[in-house]
C-alpha cells in the first residue's frame, strides 16, 4: 500500500507511448515510485525493449500492442492491464505526432492524422479508462500537452490544435471527474530531445539555435526530466490538484 505522499508502491499506471522518449522518461520514473507500469503503443518491438528496461529498474511491467486512435483496442489493452495488475490508477495520456506544413499546404488526411493520435485518442483512453480509476475510489490521469498548448507556429497548425485541445480537454475531465476522486491535469513539455524533435536538431540547425537560445537555462530537456512532475501528478502529493497545466520547459514559457 502506498504511504509517502510520492509513494506509488501497490499503484497500476498505463502509459500510452511508453514505449519511448518522453513516453518511457516518465514510466520509468513512475516504476522508480513503485508503480506497476503497463506501456501500451503500437511498435511491439520498441515495447519489449521499454518493458526489459524497466524490469531491469525492478519494476513490474507488461506491454500492450494498442493503437490510441482505435477504441476497440483500447479496451482490450485496458482490460489486459487489469486482468494482469488486478487494477488501474494511473493513466498518462503520452502518445503523439507530429506533421510539420503550412496550413493551406495540408490535406485533410494529414490534419485528421494528428488530431486524431493526439487529442481524439485522449478521449479515446481517458474515456475507458474511467470506470477503472473509479472501481479502485479515485485516480489519476496525466495528459501530456506541449509549449503548442500556449503558443503556436507557421508549421504545427494540427499539432498546435491538439496539444491546445489537450489542456482544454484536461479542465473539462477535471471538472466531471472530481467527485470520483479522479484528479487529471497536464504537463507541458519544453524542447525535449526525442526521435520527434530529432528533425529539428539536424535538418532545422537555425530553428534549433534560436529555441536553445530562447529557453533560459540554454539547454533542451531529457526524457527523464518530465519524470519528478509526472510522479507528483500521480501520486497523492497532488491529490488537490487538479485541471491544471504544468510547463516543464526550462523556462521557455516564462518570457516573450
Ligand atoms: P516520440 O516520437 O519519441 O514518441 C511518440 C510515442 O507515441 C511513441 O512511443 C509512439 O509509439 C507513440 N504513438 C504514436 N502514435 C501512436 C498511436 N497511434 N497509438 C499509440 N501510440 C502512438 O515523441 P516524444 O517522446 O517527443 O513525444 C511524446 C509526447 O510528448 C507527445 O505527445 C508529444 O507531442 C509530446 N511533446 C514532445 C515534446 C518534445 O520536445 N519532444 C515537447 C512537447 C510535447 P509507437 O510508434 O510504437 O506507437
Amino acid at each position: 500500500m502506498a504511504s509517502g505522499p510520492f509513494d506509488l508502491e501497490g499503484k497500476v499506471a498505463l502509459v500510452t507511448g511508453g514505449n519511448g522518449g518522453i513516453g518511457k522518461g516518465i514510466a520509468l520514473g513512475l516504476a522508480r515510485a513503485g508503480a506497476s507500469v503497463a506501456v501500451a503503443a503500437r511498435n511491439p518491438d520498441k515495447t519489449a525493449g521499454a518493458v526489459a528496461e524497466l524490469e531491469a529498474a525492478g519494476a513490474s511491467a507488461i506491454g500492450l500492442s494498442c493503437d490510441v486512435t482505435d477504441s476497440a483496442a483500447v479496451d482490450a489493452a485496458i482490460a489486459s492491464c487489469v486482468e494482469q495488475f488486478g487494477g488501474l490508477d494511473i493513466v498518462v495520456n503520452n502518445s503523439g505526432v507530429n506533421v510539420r506544413k503550412l496550413p493551406q499546404d495540408l490535406s485533410l488526411e494529414e490534419w485528421q492524422g494528428v488530431i486524431d493520435v493526439n487529442l481524439t485518442g485522449v478521449f479515446i483512453v481517458s474515456r475507458a479508462a474511467y470506470p477503472e480509476l473509479v472501481n479502485r475510489g479515485g485516480g489519476k490521469v496525466i495528459n501530456i500537452g506541449s509549449m503548442m498548448s500556449i503558443f503556436a507556429n507557421e508549421t504545427l497548425a494540427p499539432y498546435a490544435s491538439s496539444k491546445g485541445g489537450v489542456v482544454q480537454f484536461t479542465k473539462a475531465c477535471a471538472a466531471a471527474w472530481a467527485k470520483d476522486n479522479i484528479q487529471v491535469n497536464a504537463i507541458l513539455p519544453g524542447w525535449i530531445s526525442t526521435e520527434m524533435t530529432e528533425p529539428l536538431r539536424t535538418d532545422m540547425p537555425e530553428r534549433y539555435r534560436t529555441i536553445t537560445e530562447r529557453t533560459p537555462v540554454k539547454r533542451w530537456g531529457t526524457p527523464d526530466e518530465l519524470a519528478g512532475t509526472a510522479v507528483f501528478l500521480a501520486a497523492a502529493a497532488s491529490n488537490f490538484v487538479t485541471g491544471t497545466a504544468i510547463p516543464v520547459d526550462g523556462g521557455y514559457s516564462i518570457q516573450s
